[in-house]
């Protein structure tokens, strides 16, 4: 399995545009330990040829761009897109279909749950129904035509994002992690871009893969609070923490795969490279993604 990460930071990306935290302000100075992110997508292909994204993020024209496998066939409209899976309907995930929107040669695949919000409560998203499959929890689904890779949605404890939450305070598919599986090797990609907390079913579903990639916001429950008093905290916002003995890393650092943190909060000191907090993750054998990383299971 191929996997290309599109793009690494939380809703927003790094340097935000109307963020002055010490992250941002770094970034936009071009400082060389924290160089820029775009908001958070994957994507992942089996053989190479034919590839799907894991969310759709407001960034996901540039890169697109910056991706020669997924150029369109010189004359054509013709790219090997096959599938976009949603994992919740936060519009850092979402909003990328809208910039997609021309021709739709893809299929969309989340919850119905996800659709439905979205569609129903958006009337900007309607013109995406005829691509738009639901699939239940734990289903498999096939991500591509030759299928090369399966995709499951697994639920995990979230948070329905505050564009619907006029519609529920939370609901069992508003929030998913995703299994993609390559069927020729049987090899296992774990994506969790947002978790209020790892319950054990999700701890299950990183125990068993060979990579996964899990949310990496914030790395302490009150990172927005020191900056901005008043702001939520993270497990508020659908974010369990990185740091701290309830935090995600004590617990990722004894997983046997290839882990990494993603969804990067541009206020989470790990997006230094030469903090603690970066130097504590790396040493728990624990990597942070970066736009453009590249990797093969
Ligand atoms: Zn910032
Ligand atoms: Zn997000």
């Amino acid at each position: 399995m191929k996997i290309r990460v599109l793009g690494s930071a939380a809703g927003g990306g790094l340097p935000q545009w109307n963020c002055g935290c010490p992250n941002c302000v770094r970034a936009r100075a071009g400082d060389p330990a924290l160089p820029p992110r775009t908001q958070p997508s994957l994507a992942v292909s089996g053989g190479g040829r034919r590839w799907s994204l894991v969310n759709a993020s407001p960034d996901v024209r540039q890169q697109l761009a910056a991706f020669p496998a997924l150029h369109p066939r010189p004359g054509t409209r013709d790219l090997p897109l096959e599938s976009v899976v949603l994992t919740n309907a936060d519009l850092d995930h979402a909003l990328g279909l809208l910039v997609l929107r021309e021709a739709l040669p893809h299929r969309i695949v989340s919850t119905a749950w996800v659709r439905d919000a979205l569609l129903q409560h958006n009337a900007v998203f309607n013109m995406l129904a005829p691509a738009w499959g639901a699939v239940k929890l734990d289903e498999p689904v096939r991500l591509d035509r030759d299928g090369e890779l399966e995709a499951r949605l697994f639920p995990v404890p979230g948070k329905v994002p505050s564009h619907l939450a006029e519609l529920a305070s939370n609901h069992p598919e508003a929030t998913a992690g995703v299994r993609v599986t390559e069927a020729r090797s049987g090899r296992r990609l774990v994506y969790l871009p947002g978790a209020r907390r790892l319950d054990e079913a999700a701890w299950a579903e990183l125990e068993a893969a060979d990579c996964a990639f899990v949310d990496g916001t914030f790395f302490t429950e009150d990172e927005l609070a020191r900056l901005r008093p008043g702001a939520p905290s993270a497990t508020q916002m659908g974010h369990a923490p990185i740091g701290g003995p309830d935090g995600t890393l004590a617990r990722l650092a004894r997983l046997r795969g290839r882990r990494l943190y993603t969804h990067v909060n541009n206020t989470n000191p790990i997006l230094d490279a030469r903090s603690p907090e970066r130097r504590a993750v790396e040493a728990a054998g624990v990597e942070v993604a970066a736009d453009g990383m590249e990797l093969e299971l």
